[in-house]
């Protein structure tokens, strides 16, 4: 079965009840037994719920794995994934993460006893030089966010011993474009709330597994600590799921212009986007993903001011944190979802004050790149002075 035809199919039969060939909301929180034990696989919803478990088959299948647990959130899911490792054990992770991922490992799980080395994951030797005998898991997120730097999944692959896991965060290129497992990595993470939710209308997260003892591990601490999605949630992530595969072309296609227009525009003084040649990791882009995804970071030539003006300016583009909705939205880093990293700190690696961030959504492109061009002839210097 082919990507797109899993989205619609894998998990949803039609209901063994009713028939209904939409998979229904079970809103339930518990199930009648025959006799004591006796039931149909279904006895507490914190341990499993029909609606979940539908949506958990739908995504693994879209990974090219056997097992999937759904989650509250992508942070609930992330936790769990921390879960695999106990009191003492070390991780090499990215320098360049999700700033609420950052916030879990560092001032969370580190009061428990785990340990964190933060590198650049693109320098494969500085990766090599932090593992530890304790090393217990890698941790990577590629495309980063917010400057779309890729980490070469397969290299660090090949750096696992036995006994180590490799995880990925899957959110900003999701399975359409990239497949982790597929390159040798052990656990995928998703927020679903972006890209596979894909309409800004529901929160959630979900792990992704092949490994049996890896799975179990994750659903015996899914069931022990609680951060299970609802119902109505798992469902309404499953109906945004059925289309990723259309929604990322879309995304895909139009920030592919974006970037191109940004890159052209006398105005704009850098664009990072894997699908341009300028891109310093573009061959890499090509190997390990087949398509480059809907997020487009640029810096505006001339004072870093600008930046703002210019995002308040855009009509389409609606400035707010998240990405991977429908609709296209503009984010300011340094102000709002890397704003809890010190200035300094943030301006080394590259998140300056005049860096934007597009989530490049599936509206018309014509539109998209008008309502651009508005933004900038408004911003440019000659219509200022
Ligand atoms: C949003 C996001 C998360 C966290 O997910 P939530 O659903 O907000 O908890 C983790 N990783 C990445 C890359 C994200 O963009």
């Amino acid at each position: 079965m082919k990507f797109s035809t899993k989205a619609i199919h894998v998990g949803q039969e039609a209901d063994p009840t009713t028939g209904a060939t939409i998979v229904p909301i079970y809103q339930t929180s518990t199930y009648t037994q025959e006799r004591v034990g006796e039931h149909k696989g279904f006895d507490y919803s914190r341990t499993i719920n029909p609606t979940r478990v539908a949506l958990e088959k739908q995504l693994a299948s879209l990974e090219g794995a056997e097992y999937g647990s759904a989650f509250a959130s992508g942070m609930a899911a992330t936790s769990a994934v921390l879960n695999l490792l106990s009191s003492g054990d070390h991780a090499v992770v990215s320098d360049d993460m999700y700033g609420g991922t950052y916030r879990l490992f560092s001032r969370v799980l580190a009061r428990y006893g785990l340990r964190f080395t933060y590198v650049d994951m693109t320098d494969l030797e500085a990766v090599r030089a932090a593992v530890e005998p304790s090393t217990k898991l890698f941790w990577i997120e590629t495309p980063t966010n917010p400057l779309l730097k890729l980490v070469d999944i397969a290299a660090i692959v090949g750096l696992r011993k036995p006994g180590q896991i490799v995880a990925v965060d899957n959110t900003f290129a999701t399975p359409y474009f990239q497949q982790p497992i597929a390159l040798g990595a052990d656990v995928v993470v998703h927020s679903t709330t972006k890209y596979i939710g894909g309409h800004s209308d529901v929160v959630g997260g979900v792990t992704i597994t092949n490994d049996r003892t890896i799975a179990d591990t994750i659903k015996f601490h899914q069931n022990a600590v609680g951060g299970v999605p609802g119902p109505l949630d798992a469902w309404l992530t499953m109906r945004g799921a059925k289309t990723l595969a259309l929604r990322m072309r879309e995304h895909a296609r139009n920030a592919q212009a974006v970037a191109e227009f940004l890159e052209s525009h006398d105005e704009v003084a850098r664009v990072y986007y894997p699908g341009l040649p300028s891109h310093p990791q573009h061959a890499l882009a090509r190997r390990q993903m087949s398509g480059f995804g809907g997020m487009v970071s640029f810096v505006l030539a001339g004072p870093q001011e600008r930046a703002l003006d210019f995002a308040h300016r855009l009509r389409f583009f609606s400035l707010a944190e998240s990405l991977g909705g429908v609709e296209s939205l503009i984010c300011h880093p340094a102000r709002m979802t890397h704003g809890s990293i010190p200035k300094e700190d943030r301006e080394r690696r590259g998140v300056t004050d005049g860096l934007l961030r597009l989530s490049v959504g599936i509206e018309d492109e014509d539109d998209l790149i008008d309502d651009l061009t508005q933004a900038l002839d408004a911003v440019a210097p000659a219509s200022v002075s």
